[in-house]
């Protein structure tokens, strides 16, 4: 079967001096592009109904499970446009791979890698226009997505599953002043347990994150540090839409082991990037208590946050109920601004992409 989306172009796009006023300052997640790509699935006929279209509204049925029982996920990832104008995605494989272990997670149905990728280079060739030409980190978000459809309000995996991708001309999703976050360690909420959703990508956990986030916000915080237990024995797991690394003074790069967190893109990134920076990569468990010490005696000299939207992330702070804690000097590590002039340089063609991880879309 074809995993063409053949394009209905809309009738009424965003005027040009419209789009040029976004373009200049788009921010995150609010502005969207003229068209949207967009599958179905049932049993019967598999994938079908693909198509790129005006952007629209969906019609849904009340009972549609997604809207009471949350069968839902997601994928998250970037187009880049380079100086000479041709548009880029970074490594989107990995997150074809990725939405079909999260709707596995879910009892959705796989979408195949080809399809996934067909239809994000034809929404990116469609909305070309909207790729910004990138100043300092602009790009087009692309947000995949699937959920059940199906007006049914028993549980099961759904007969009707709609898969669409929309996109979004976006800036830094951190536009801190201070060149980074500061976390709060939640001991009232966790993200995930063992054997639970936490290595989905779905939008039920971002969902239950949003009262930690507010806890967060509350403390004077930017994020959520999450740790595996409400204790301050447990390990670390990461923040809310990031996975996070520690630099220490015998130069390793640590991050937390795959098995609740999210499995990012721009984790595996940076581990395979390290040692061109000297760094030793570990994966291993990380206790929450290590990670005080550590910044307090200043073995841990530098902290990060990974994903696509913030891509590096310094970590400035650290603050629980009982402790606050400054990493370093309280300004970005140097270690950190290499990684991430890396991954930028590599994603807007700059720096060569030695692991052959770009893709060419136009
Ligand atoms: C998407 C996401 C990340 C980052 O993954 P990337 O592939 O690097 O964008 C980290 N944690 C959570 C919870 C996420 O949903």
């Amino acid at each position: 079967m074809s995993s063409a989306f053949p394009l209905l172009r809309s009738a009424s796009p965003v005027p040009e001096a419209e789009r040029a006023a976004v373009l200049a300052a788009p921010g995150f997640g609010r502005h969207f592009t003229d068209h949207m790509a967009s599958a179905l699935w049932t049993p019967q006929a598999g994938w079908h109904n693909r198509q790129v279209t005006a952007v629209r509204p969906f019609s849904l049925h009340p009972a549609s499970s997604v809207l009471h029982y949350a069968q839902e996920v997601f994928e998250g990832l970037k187009a880049y446009r380079h100086a000479d104008g041709s548009i880029w995605l970074f490594r989107p494989e990995r997150n074809a791979q990725r939405f079909i272990r999260s709707a596995g997670r879910m009892g959705l149905p796989p979408l195949p890698e080809d399809d996934f990728l067909a239809s994000i280079e034809a929404l990116v060739r469609a909305d070309e226009a909207w790729v910004p030409v990138a100043t300092t980190q602009e790009s087009l978000y692309l947000r995949p997505f699937m959920f059940a459809s199906e007006p049914f309000l028993g549980v099961r995996p759904a007969e009707q599953v709609t898969y669409a991708v929309i996109a979004s001309p976006a800036q830094s999703y951190f536009a801190s002043a201070r060149g980074g976050v500061t976390l709060w360690v939640s001991t009232a909420y966790t993200r995930a347990g063992q054997g639970g959703t936490g290595a989905a990508k779905c939008g039920g956990n971002y969902g239950a994150g949003v009262a930690a986030q507010v806890e967060a916000e509350r403390h004077g915080c930017d994020q959520v540090l999450y740790l595996d237990g409400l204790d301050e024995e447990a390990f670390v797991e990461e923040a809310g839409t990031m996975n996070l690394f520690l630099v220490t003074s015998r130069g390793e790069l640590v991050t937390p082991a795959l098995g609740t967190i999210l499995d990012g893109v721009t984790r595996d990134t940076v581990l395979a990037l390290a040692t061109e920076f000297d760094l030793t990569p570990v994966e291993r468990p990380v206790p929450f208590r290590e990670l005080c010490v550590g910044i307090a005696d200043g073995t841990v000299t530098e902290v990060f946050a990974a994903g696509t939207a913030a891509v590096i992330t310094p970590v400035l702070g650290i603050k629980s109920t009982r402790r606050t804690l400054t990493v370093a000097d309280g300004e970005p590590g140097k270690q950190t601004q290499a990684l991430r002039d890396r991954v930028l340089g590599i994603q807007y063609g700059r720096s060569e992409d030695t692991h052959g991880w770009l893709r060419h879309v136009r």
